[in-house]
């Protein structure tokens, strides 16, 4: 309910005041402060994941210039030498508006990554983009096997039969790299788990089936009690530390990141950049505990 009264008032705040709320959780507007701080998060050994904000984009030209927009990160931040990746949402490359153009533009951008053998992770927006997702990752990893993986939400229903229709794509010398995050997005109760312990429950069993099949999981959370559970499963299955990552966002948990990179374990944070925040920070403001009560008390205070 605090949630949907957040994302009901937001948008009524002067953009300043959510600006205020909003930086901690993004790298900043621009390609060279995504670059900055993705250096910044290596110097303390933390590799990234750079993602340029923006999404459901409702012009198919726009496709094209983020698309350009892409192989320009990656141009730099290769040449800049950011230990990482990146990541991003095929609605903000076309996926709802012309599904093959969409393809095409991730294809370029994939193969940009690949000539610098590195990965390009596809995010996983709502509900009515999964299917075409998960046929864009089946098409993309026959060309390009090693340099592009997939996002699955452990509160939608489906995923564990996804993880399993997906392992005919995992090989032993080249392990399917899925992200596993809990899901943002508001679902329906008939496609989506909607409580806690719950979606906990089937996070640990999609993970725990991932290991069995040693495809490489990027375990992204930052629940205490789901790292803990994970950290029990990668030993159990005696996980070898170049075959599984813990993901984390940008500005999110930093001391629980930490303990994490202090025993040892490989860590990557997402980075996010550019002028279309809104609607990503929306979401972090959303699941952040404390944040409700600051945003309604400044809310009045103004
Ligand atoms: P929660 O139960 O939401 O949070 C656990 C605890 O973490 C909270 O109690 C709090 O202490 C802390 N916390 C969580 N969020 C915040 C915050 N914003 N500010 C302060 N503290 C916070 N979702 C998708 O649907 N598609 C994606 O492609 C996707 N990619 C992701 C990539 C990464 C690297 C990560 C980490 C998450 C991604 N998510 C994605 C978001 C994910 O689905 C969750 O919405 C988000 O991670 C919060 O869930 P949680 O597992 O941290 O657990």
């Amino acid at each position: 309910m605090i949630n949907k009264l957040i994302s009901q008032i937001l948008p009524h705040m002067p953009p300043q005041l959510v600006w205020m709320f909003s930086k901690q959780y993004i790298a900043g507007e621009t390609v060279e402060q995504a670059i900055e701080k993705s250096k910044k998060l290596n110097d303390i050994n933390v590799m990234t994941t750079i993602d340029v904000l923006g999404e459901f984009i409702t012009k198919l030209e726009e496709a094209e210039a983020n698309k350009r927009e892409y192989i320009n990160v990656i141009e730099k931040a290769e040449a800049a030498g950011v230990k990482g990746n990146y990541s991003l949402k095929p609605t903000f490359l076309g996926l709802l508006l012309d599904k093959e153009v969409c393809y095409q533009h991730i294809r370029e951008i994939v193969q940009k990554a690949s000539a610098y053998d590195n990965f390009i992770r596809i995010d996983m927006e709502d509900s009515p983009c999964t299917d075409m997702s998960i046929d864009l990752l089946r098409r993309l990893k026959e060309e390009f096997p090693e340099n592009v993986g997939l996002v699955l939400q452990a509160c939608l229903k489906r995923t564990l039969a996804d993880i399993k229709a997906l392992a005919v794509l995992n090989s032993p010398e080249v392990p399917l790299n899925l992200r596993l995050c809990k899901g943002v997005y508001d679902e329906l109760p008939a496609i989506a788990y909607k409580e806690y312990e719950t979606i906990n429950q089937h996070y640990l069993e999609d993970l725990e089936y991932m290991l069995q099949q040693k495809m490489y999981p990027a375990i992204a959370t930052h629940d205490k009690p789901l790292v803990d559970g994970a950290l029990k499963l990668l030993e159990k299955y005696n996980v070898a530390k170049d075959r599984y990552e813990f993901q984390m966002l940008y500005g999110v948990t930093p001391r629980l990141r930490a303990s994490l990179v202090d025993a040892g374990h490989p860590l990557r944070v997402y980075v996010p950049f550019g002028e279309k925040w809104f609607g990503y920070s929306t979401r972090r403001l959303q699941e952040n505990p404390a944040m409700a009560g600051v945003i309604i008390k400044a809310l009045f205070k103004k």
